[in-house]
């Protein structure tokens, strides 16, 4: 589409959102036909980092921005928007209770559900990078009652990514011969990434892999990515961290074909997860909407540890719950 879109960018002033919006300004996000509104929400601590992205973004000189707004009001912020990706939240602090953390989120991603819910377009897009990032996609949900709850989503893209990048290392093939891969449940420690289905050039990966790899390796690896790249670059995933946010949005509107990829989503109650919550499961994108990958085969091992996230987010839901925000 030439229509301008709309995109908003919250802790536009954090790392992953300098990676992220000079990629969306060049294309990368919606195409390279779809001229961009850049709308770059921060609080007061994240204002001026905010406004140097935007000088930055306006030396760019790329073809396809046509505004780049910086603001702290959220009810701007959201005006009209047809983008919406929530990275700037309250990270965990030293001492910090788990309770905290979700209230702490809950002022931030409540607030924000009722102004997108307020403003939005009406085909508007939501992607929550920042953590806890399910449970902040649920708290903003619920305070957008009229916005369909497929439109909330948290991202699981970057360990999807991961997972297929291991997994093409492991069998020395590009990763676009790796398909089918999934990861299952919450974006934290307990996430499964799942292999089970999984193939390259079309034939099964568990023919390729022994199954000690796979629970010695593979899954730890995947699960404590995040932790080896602070251990090794002394700050957390930035760059990829929005290579993975540009993937969910771009194939959210473009579409997977065929292709599975993996986003946390509403559950229908697929696969035993409760209806409401919002869990990572395999999807491909038809006609701008998110599929749920129906009837596939759960095995025992896969079950125990999709039962395992799942619980995880159960209790999230209870928490925010108890606090009241949602
Ligand atoms: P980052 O841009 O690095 O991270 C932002 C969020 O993304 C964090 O919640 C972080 O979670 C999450 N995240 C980081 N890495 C990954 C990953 N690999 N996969 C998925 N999620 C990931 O943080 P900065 O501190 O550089 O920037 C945050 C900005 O947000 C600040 O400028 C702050 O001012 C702003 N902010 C804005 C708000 C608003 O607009 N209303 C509200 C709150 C903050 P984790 O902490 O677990 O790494």
């Amino acid at each position: 589409t030439t229509t301008p879109v709309t995109v908003t960018v919250t802790g536009a002033g954090g790392q992953i959102g300098y990676a992220l919006l000079f990629r969306a300004a060049s294309g990368q996000l919606l195409g390279r036909e779809t001229p961009v509104h850049l709308r770059l929400l921060e609080i007061p601590q994240g204002r001026a980092a905010a406004e140097g992205t935007a000088l930055e973004l306006e030396d760019g000189a790329f073809p396809l921005v046509r505004s780049v707004t910086v603001t702290e009001d959220a009810t701007a912020a959201f005006d009209g928007v047809n983008i919406a990706l929530l990275v700037g939240a309250r990270p965990r602090g030293p001492g910090m209770e788990r309770a905290d953390l979700l209230e702490a989120n809950g002022r931030i991603f409540g607030p924000q559900g009722e102004a997108i819910n307020a403003g939005a377009a009406s085909d508007v897009r939501i992607l929550v990078v920042g953590n806890p990032a399910n449970t902040n996609a649920l708290i903003a949900s619920a305070h957008a009652p009229d916005i369909p709850a497929s439109r909330f989503t948290a991202m699981t893209r970057l360990d999807h990514n991961r997972a297929i990048a291991q997994l093409a290392a492991k069998l020395s093939v590009p990763v676009a011969a790796i398909d089918r891969v999934i990861v299952w449940g919450n974006h934290s420690a307990s996430q499964y990434p799942d292999i089970s289905h999984a193939t390259v050039n079309g034939r099964p990966v568990t023919d390729l892999v022994d199954e000690d790899w796979l629970a010695s390796e593979f899954i730890p690896r995947v699960a404590r990515r995040g932790a080896e790249i602070i251990e090794v670059r002394g700050s957390s995933s930035a760059a990829s961290a929005a290579s993975a946010a540009l993937d969910h949005v771009h194939d959210w509107v473009n579409g997977t074909g065929e292709r599975w990829t993996s986003a946390g989503v509403v559950s229908d109650g697929s696969y035993g997860v409760p209806e409401g919550l919002i869990s990572s499961y395999p999807v491909r994108s038809v006609g701008g909407e998110w599929e749920i990958v129906p009837g596939l085969e759960i095995d025992a091992f896969s079950r125990a540890r999709i039962d395992a996230s799942v619980a995880e987010l159960v209790e999230e839901r209870e928490a925010v719950r108890a606090l009241g925000l949602v």
